[in-house]
């Protein structure tokens, strides 16, 4: 199967309808990861057709867990651009910021939506920090993120963007690891003014134990000390 039939596939598996045009952008993306990630690491996957897979259809799995249409979203962590170019390659319109503490990581997502012709507003800082910028504290309706942070220490510098109401989504591994970590971030969702309500599994062709969203709603405010400075969320997590 080629990039796009791959995407396609998955997308209709999930009843995602998806545009040729987004198909295009995905491919694309695909194509200036691969070519920067010969002179910057930038991902471990580089065949397009895992690209497509282990990258692509592992974020698009988002879509499927609530609306994203009109939604003010955050996505902490996104290196190269998951899941923010995944999802803004499929609906251009959607209102993402990723955000990253490694500044060549969003100068690569800067000059890529540049090629592809869409607009994004990048931040390069930590997410610890730049929560001090005014207007920013509990105002997404959504705060994505995948492969930054055990859940314990990811719930801290994520739940404090999300408004009341609005969702934290982190995708994970489900396996008996991640049920161990699921496990060790209850009491830290709890603290942050989350509430659990539910999981989401899937499957990815070729990667061995299924992906899962966690479904975490904002149920109430957190409280004004978190996030704590990195050091200290890593050495004692909520
Ligand atoms: N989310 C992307 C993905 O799924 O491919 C990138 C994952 S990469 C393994 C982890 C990224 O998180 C790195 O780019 C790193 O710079 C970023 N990161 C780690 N801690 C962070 C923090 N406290 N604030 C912002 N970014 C952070």
């Amino acid at each position: 199967m080629t990039f796009c039939e791959i995407i396609e596939a998955g997308c209709r598996e999930w009843g995602l309808p998806v545009t040729r045009e987004a198909l295009d952008r995905m491919e694309r993306f695909s194509d200036l990861l691969i070519e920067k990630n010969r002179v910057m690491n930038l991902t471990a996957v580089t065949e397009p057709e895992e690209i497509a897979l282990r990258h692509m259809l592992d974020c698009l799995f988002l879509l499927t867990c609530t609306d994203f249409t009109g939604k003010n979203v955050l996505d902490i962590g996104c290196g190269p651009g998951f899941p923010t170019m995944p999802l803004k390659c499929y609906d251009p319109k959607l209102n993402i910021t990723p955000l990253d503490s490694t500044a060549k990581r969003i100068r690569f997502l800067e000059e890529s939506c540049r090629d592809l012709g869409i607009p994004i507003t990048p931040v390069t800082g930590r997410a610890e920090e730049f929560i001090q910028k005014k207007g920013v504290r509990e105002s997404y309706d959504i705060v994505v993120s995948r492969a930054v942070a055990p859940l314990n220490v990811l719930a801290e510098l994520c739940l404090p963007y999300v408004k009341i109401g609005g969702y934290f989504l982190p995708l994970k591994t489900k396996n008996d690891a991640g049920d161990q970590e699921l496990e060790q971030g209850r009491s830290a969702i709890r603290a942050l003014g989350g509430k659990l309500e539910g999981t989401k599994e899937y499957a990815i062709r070729g990667v061995d134990a299924p992906h899962q969203v966690l479904i975490i709603r904002k149920a109430a405010p957190c409280p004004g000390q978190y996030p704590r400075r990195f050091a200290r969320i890593s050495a004692n997590p909520l």
